[in-house]
């Protein structure tokens, strides 16, 4: 089966936040997969940035990352990560910071930036976050650990998609509730 990069993987709410989100389950060393390990599927993910991303407005058919560049998209994207979740749990650090607002500025001398280019577009998203008005909106999805956005109004989304980790979960508490009663 070929992999697909269906709209569940662009549940960020914000492309940096979905680049970030291409390792899967990356707390857990012997199932994580890093999605951009296969070149093709890293090309595929411009495209599919464009139609389901929700920041598509500011990147519209944006062109995969070309091969010279891959290695400085995939520090920045590792910089995007390691600053945001430390951002979302309260232990953002300045060295986090700056090494995130290096790896931009990298990003954006190597590509020349290049508005249709992915890469750029990324390095833009992860400025705008940066700069957020309201840092608490950033979340880290309890069943999957991918990073996402709450654009809820009040902000009370738990989940970076309900309809995959949400009723995942709601699915293991009814199972031990049952499990509970059946004891009790
Ligand atoms: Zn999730």
């Amino acid at each position: 089966m070929t992999f697909t990069w269906t709209p569940h993987r662009f549940a960020g709410g914000a492309l940096a936040l979905d680049v970030a989100n291409s390792v899967v389950l990356r707390f857990d060393p012997a199932r994580r997969i890093d999605r951009y390990a296969d070149p093709a599927a890293m090309d595929a993910f411009a495209d599919a940035a464009s139609l389901h991303c929700a920041e598509r407005e500011q990147a519209q058919a944006l062109a995969p990352v070309p091969p010279v560049r891959r290695s400085t998209f995939i520090g920045l994207r590792e910089a995007i990560d390691s600053h945001f979740r430390a951002e979302a749990t309260g232990e953002g650090t300045a060295a986090l910071l700056a090494r995130l607002l290096e790896a931009i500025a990298g990003t954006l001398r190597l590509s020349g930036a290049d508005p249709r280019a992915l890469d750029t577009a990324t390095a833009h998203s992860a400025l705008r976050l940066a700069v957020m008005a309201e840092p608490e909106r950033l979340k880290i999805c309890p069943n999957c650990g991918w990073l996402f956005l709450d654009r809820s109004r009040n902000r009370s989304r738990a989940w970076c998609d309900m309809a995959v980790c949400g009723n995942r979960n709601k699915a293991s508490r009814h199972y031990y509730r049952r499990k509970e009663g059946m004891r009790a």
